[in-house]
């Protein structure tokens, strides 16, 4: 029989009020929410290494079963292991944990799995979202699966290949001249009481993007890694992966939690700041090539902020250059389709390792949140300042 949810529904962050299942914000005071579950439910590593991979392996830690969701079976992404990254960041290990491999490209398909689910059950005709280009493309696709509308909110500079996939899957794509936080303004302006909102805030998205650390902790065998290097938008991610590590440690699955490092690019680094500063100020002039990290009032910036000072972890910001550089060379070095999303975290930890900050010992994954191939534009002009 497959694994059952053991989940026990969701609560606020700040007032500690219970709020119906499928809610994207508190009702009482607008804060975020967090699902809770029962973690006596959750077996141990020798029943889990018995299960499929993928998220569901961790069933009793997800809102939903998975006969249940709206799925193309997100997830079961290998972490690669990397040995000339390894050498060169003097670690023991560097495992790439290549969300690219999910089935739009990007690791939003697995929140976005979860959240359309929860719109469906619902009874909701259509999901909604301003999104920087990935996650209104796993909308797009989730919801034409669930039979749901979707209307995606995407700043002009975003990829063609998300402005061409959303319209693919048959999803409504409004296109807002300027930068994410004129897509947020003209969602605000522009959204329909019928619509379900499935934009960052919504707990179903952090849920789903929990499988990313239950599937790290299983290729360890239930072990957790010395480091993980997170790329960072809105700090859904981190929170996630912090939550999971968090859970699998309290119900005896895994003994230790993982250093937890935010990456984010040196033009739009709030999270990265509010590691240090302790609250998240937004950024007032965001400029990085990386568009789907650009994110000057991340939703979750502070839970993120506080994820990382919570586990001994730390923020880093790169520049853009070192970035593309860092996607570049990986992708020479280790064959891997690593986007320039995930170029901001190869680069972060080679910064950490020249800081001094892993041991030899260490076991250190970083996370590519998208596929190399929906970057390639920048990637690929990137070389032109190589004269290639
Ligand atoms: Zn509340």
């Amino acid at each position: 029989m497959d694994a059952t949810t053991a989940f026990r529904g969701l609560e606020c962050l700040d007032c500690g009020a219970t709020a119906p299942d499928g809610s994207y914000r508190c009702p009482d005071c607008g804060g975020l929410l967090r699902a809770s579950y029962d973690l006596d439910a959750v077996p141990g590593a020798d029943a889990l290494d018995g299960r499929d991979p993928g998220p569901y392996r961790v069933a009793e830690l997800l809102p939903f079963s998975r006969d249940h969701a709206v799925t193309m079976d997100e997830g079961a992404t290998p972490a690669t292991a990397c040995p000339t990254l390894a050498d060169e960041f003097g670690v023991d290990e560097l495992l790439v944990k290549d969300e690219g491999r999910n089935p739009t490209g990007a690791a939003t398909d697995r929140g976005l799995s979860l959240a359309v689910t929860a719109a469906r059950d619902g009874d909701a005709a259509a999901v909604a979202l301003p999104t920087t280009g990935n996650g209104g493309q796993s909308a797009a696709a989730h919801a034409g699966r669930a039979g749901l509308d979707s209307h995606s909110f995407v700043p002009s500079r975003c990829p063609f290949v998300n402005k061409a996939m959303i319209n693919v899957h048959g999803g409504d794509m409004n296109v807002v001249e300027g930068r994410y936080p004129d897509a947020v303004e003209a969602y605000e302006g522009g959204r329909e009481d019928e619509w379900t909102p499935v934009g960052p805030a919504s707990p179903y998205r952090r849920e789903g993007l929990k499988g990313i650390y239950f599937e790290v902790a299983a290729t360890l065998s239930w072990s957790a890694p010395d480091a993980l290097v997170v790329p960072t938008g809105h700090g859904t991610a981190l929170a996630a992966i912090h939550a999971a590590a968090t859970q699998l440690a309290d119900a005896g699955v895994v003994d230790e939690t993982p250093r937890l490092y935010a990456a984010q690019p040196t033009g739009c680094a709030p999270v990265v700041d509010a590691v240090a500063d302790g609250k998240v100020s937004p950024e007032e002039q965001p400029d990085s090539i990386v568009g789907s990290l650009e994110v000057p009032d991340p939703v979750l910036g502070d839970r993120a902020a506080a994820a990382v000072r919570e586990s001994d972890g730390e923020g880093v910001a790169v520049d853009d250059d070192d970035a593309l550089a860092a996607a570049v060379d990986a992708a020479g070095d280790t064959g891997l389709e690593i986007s320039a999303t995930g170029g901001v975290g190869v680069a972060a930890a080679r910064e950490l390792a020249d800081l001094g900050a892993f041991d030899g010992d260490d076991a250190v994954v970083v996370v590519n949140p998208v596929a190399g191939g929906k970057e390639n534009d920048v990637l690929r002009s990137h070389l032109m300042s190589r004269g290639v």
